[in-house]
């Protein structure tokens, strides 16, 4: 027998009409490119979600079904699209901007996008490959200065194209699982691969994230969303923050340490989320130059890689300010569980519950998770046996775009993650390592992620990527590639084994240490282990 209770489909444009309904006056401030600062409320929000519908529907010609993509940093015009476009029924695809040249122009088509909303100072990179992206019909520049100038073809403003649209418009009515938003993930371990997310699940996930066991919002909070939109939805804060009334602040390319402390002090940010790169920048700033007076912060949500127990106790220690440490991929929405220490853990030691927390965690409702071992086993929570991390859930991928490949997913409706993990009793997971990125050495598993964590508590490191290397012998060996604190310091290979040998067996410590000026990153921003890889083969580490 079927319940009695109405058929209501979770959408984004229910969350746009809930921000307006009952949080009229919460506010969304942006730092825009140009370093001035542009402030407004979620009614206006909602005013201007209604004009860019009337936009995209007799300006632009969109139906529903059609990909717009953006092209932007974070800021108020692009919340807009975040609503606007799905709104009536489009599909909102955020565009990775820091993909290369030829990556952008693959995915731009591989999408098929009519539309690109793009901000002005981002334009020079879409204008390398206009030429060659295949759908696309008109370029709609956000930010645009006064006497812009671009070789873009079929080139519209955003604000004049607003300007004069009526600020009513009838929403139609959607099916939750419509398409609303699709990111391509960004490549590390391949071709970047479409992933489309439903209005149903945007809403279950922002919403789940919002409680709090998990990211722990409310209408007291303002948040900075330093994790980019064009990077898996900003982890689906626009959605979260109109469904929980929270203040939102968006910085757009203000994303250097300094400039974003001084949007944490300005604006009296009490939650931010952001990679662990971004943490460690804003740490070592204030430590030089500690903010006064402190700053408001509670709490950052760090996931993308994993966050070090040194980073949780140092801002701690030195500032008051807890790291929360959470795990998600693009085809997770993305988040998928989160570390927080629960009543069972208070007797802990101070260290072990460090511990604890440097874990990716538990899963949220929402989403299941296994451990599957090299037999196919299903292996035992006991925080040791080490495999493959599955998951299922209301916001994990069901399949690619336009891909008939279901390699990344188990017969019995699983998706694999090619992170290899352990569960412990208490049902905490954690993250050993990428398939691709373990060293099997001797026939042994290395972790590269546990000798990267420890490298970098030394007092004298700064970054610490570790790598497999071919080996006669071993087959493969770690090699560890450090940037030190001070570059004029010096430390050397006995000092480090010694320092490794407390926390692991002989054979997992590398015998080979390279010592650089800067990790090369991916675009997001996580160690580029592909580009460090293929530079040690070339000798050009
Ligand atoms: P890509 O797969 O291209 O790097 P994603 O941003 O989707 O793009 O990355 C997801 C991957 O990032 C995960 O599979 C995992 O390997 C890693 N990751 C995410 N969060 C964490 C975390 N908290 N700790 C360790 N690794 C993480």
């Amino acid at each position: 027998m079927e319940g009695l209770i109405m058929d209501y489909p979770l959408t984004t444009t229910t969350i746009l009409e809930y921000g307006n309904s009952a949080f009229k006056h919460k506010k969304i401030i942006s730092h825009l490119p140009d370093a001035s600062r542009h402030e407004y409320t979620f009614g206006d929000l909602h005013k201007r979600c209604m004009q860019l519908a009337n936009a995209l529907t007799n300006t632009l010609g969109i139906k529903k079904g059609d990909m717009v993509g953006t092209f932007a940093w974070n800021h108020y015009q692009h919340v807009e699209l975040y609503y606007g476009v799905p709104g009536i029924g489009a599909i909102c695809h955020t565009i990775n901007i820091r993909l290369s040249s030829q990556q952008t122009e693959f995915i731009i088509n591989h999408a098929e996008d009519k539309v690109i909303f793009v901000d002005a100072t981002l334009v020079p990179l879409l204008e390398k490959i206009a030429g060659k992206l295949e759908t696309v019909e008109h370029f709609v520049i956000l930010n645009a200065p006064k006497n812009f100038n671009t070789t873009l073809p079929d080139v519209l403003h955003y604000e004049d194209m607003l300007a004069g649209q009526l600020e009513e418009f009838q929403w139609p009515t959607l099916n939750e699982n419509d398409a609303s938003g699709m990111c391509y993930t960004s490549g590390t371990t391949g071709l970047p691969k479409g992933v489309l997310y439903t209005h149903r699940s945007t809403y279950l996930h922002a919403l789940t994230i919002s409680t709090p066991n998990a990211a722990n919002y409310s209408n007291s909070d303002i948040v900075l969303l330093i994790v980019p939109q064009f990077h898996v939805m900003a982890w689906g804060y626009p959605y979260l923050c109109l469904l929980t009334g929270s203040d939102m602040v968006l910085p757009s390319s203000n994303l250097q340490p300094e400039a974003l402390i001084k949007i944490l002090q300005k604006e009296k940010v009490t939650k931010a989320n952001g990679v662990p790169t971004i943490w460690m920048g804003i740490y070592e700033s204030m430590k030089k130059n500690p903010p006064r007076p402190k700053l408001d912060l509670e709490e950052y949500l760090v996931g993308g890689s994993a966050l070090p127990a040194s980073l949780i106790k140092a801002m701690e220690k030195d500032f008051g300010i807890r790291g929360v440490h959470a795990w998600g991929m693009t085809e997770t929405s993305p988040l998928g569980t989160v570390s927080r220490l629960q009543p069972h853990h208070q007797d802990l030691s101070e260290d072990k519950k460090v511990n604890v927390r440097a874990k990716q965690g538990i899963e949220f409702p929402g989403i299941e998770m296994r451990i599957v071992d090299n037999n196919g086993n299903i292996a035992p929570r006991d925080g040791k046996t080490m495999g493959e991390l599955q998951v299922k859930g209301a916001w994990v991928i069901s399949s690619y775009f336009k891909t008939k490949n279901r390699d990344n997913f188990t017969n019995d409706g699983w998706f694999r993650t090619g992170d290899v993990s352990t569960v412990d009793q208490d049902g905490y997971m954690h993250i050993t390592d990428r398939t691709k990125d373990l060293i099997k050495s001797g026939g042994e598993w290395i972790s590269s992620v546990a000798l990267e964590t420890t490298l970098m508590a030394h007092p004298k490191i700064k970054e610490a990527a570790v790598i497999a290397i071919p080996d006669e012998k071993w087959s493969e060996r770690p090699l560890a590639v450090i940037v030190l604190q001070d570059r004029n310091d010096r430390i050397t290979n006995y000092e480090l084994k010694e320092f490794l040998s407390r926390d692991f067996a002989n054979y997992q410590i590398p015998e080979k240490y390279l010592f650089i000026g800067q990790i090369p990153r991916t675009s997001v921003g996580k160690f580029d282990k592909k580009e460090i890889r293929r530079r040690y083969a070339q000798g050009k580490l």
